[in-house]
């Protein structure tokens, strides 16, 4: 058998890691942890990981493999890797970006229909049979031509903002630059943004750099019509400051598909009425999964034949 190239690293499904293993020689381990445990012949002549998940990836378990060249990862936000300690010892970092956009920023718009209209709630209205012996459901809230605000206008926040801007929405947003959006309203910080606005979607990278970035303030500033939608990474709002917010209506509502403690999210979250809650599943079509599986493949191979990588991060 020929010597380990790869080491695969997290939660892929069966027929990822099939994939992979039928792509290159190949080890698997759940977690980066586990990468210290594999015997010494396996870790010497690994040259790449294929990464998922978030579980931490320090300069512990780079450590543990002393040919490692590249951490490819699967997924847009490669938070989970700490990429300075990554460069530091001349690993190559990659991402699936691009790819999936259109499921992230559906969801995001889904989960702001779903609040605004009370989907959920009427939803269990029809499944209890409450429908026929009590009647309607009580009216909710109107969507198009509100005041959208996104937070951080990137390539998924853009896609979110086209959207939104098709639901005939008035578009602010905030990044630490302003981009070329004739017709849409830049603030520069946002506290501004949020008070300009009915809607504030998050659409950030994760990470130290953007921890709370959504703060106490700029939910308060959102005003009790206010809704928060977040599809970025549970760090980068103020969740403690949200929860507050969401139990004392001083925001209307939210629509979350990250968290800090993902799985094991807050308490506080399951016993409110005004939010809906998703599993993390923003890029979680069979589509867009596959597309990220091929293209997590692609910086491999790139990789492993000396040829540019598709889709580098550092
Ligand atoms: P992107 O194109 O890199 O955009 C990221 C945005 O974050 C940009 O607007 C950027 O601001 C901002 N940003 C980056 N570093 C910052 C900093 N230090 N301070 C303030 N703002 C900063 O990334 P993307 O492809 O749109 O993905 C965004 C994130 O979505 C990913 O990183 C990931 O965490 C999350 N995501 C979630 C799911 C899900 O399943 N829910 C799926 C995919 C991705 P500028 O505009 O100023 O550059």
């Amino acid at each position: 058998m020929s010597e380990t190239q790869l080491v695969i690293v997290g939660a892929f499904t069966d027929e990822e890691r099939a994939r992979l293993e039928g792509a290159f020689p190949a080890v698997y381990v759940s977690g980066p942890d586990e990468i210290v445990a594999l015997d010494e012949a396996t870790r010497a002549s690994v040259k790449a990981v294929a990464f998922k998940g978030h579980k931490p990836f320090g300069g512990g378990a780079m450590d543990a493999l002393p040919g490692l060249g590249l951490i490819a990862n699967y997924g847009v936000g490669y938070d989970a890797i700490d990429v300075a300690a990554a460069s530091a010892r001349d690993i190559r970092v990659t991402n699936t970006p691009d790819v999936l956009n259109d499921d992230v920023a559906d969801l995001a718009v889904a989960m702001l229909i779903a609040q605004c209209r009370t989907m959920m709630k009427g939803e269990a209205h029809v499944r209890s049979g409450a429908w026929a012996r009590d009647g309607e459901i009580p009216l909710n809230r109107k969507v198009s031509g509100s005041t959208a605000g996104i937070v951080g206008l990137g390539r998924i926040g853009r896609e979110i903002a086209n959207r939104l801007a098709a639901f005939k929405m008035e578009i602010h947003y905030h990044s630490r630059s302003e981009k070329d959006t004739p017709g849409w309203t830049y603030h520069d910080d946002v506290v501004s943004l949020a008070e300009a606005v009915d809607f504030l979607v998050v659409a950030l990278v994760g990470g130290p750099e953007t921890q709370g970035y959504v703060t106490r303030e700029a939910i308060d500033a959102l005003g009790p019509r206010g809704v928060v939608i977040n599809i970025s990474r549970g760090t980068t709002v103020d969740e403690s400051a949200l929860l507050d917010a969401l139990e004392a209506g001083r925001i209307a509502g939210a629509g979350l598909d990250v968290f800090l403690n993902e799985p094991n999210i807050d308490p506080r979250f399951l016993v409110l009425d005004n939010v809906v809650l998703q599993p993390h599943q923003g890029s979680g079509s069979v589509e867009t999964r596959r597309a990220m599986a091929e293209l997590q493949l692609s910086n491999v191979q790139a990789f492993l034949d000396g040829q540019e990588l598709l889709t580098p991060v550092n």
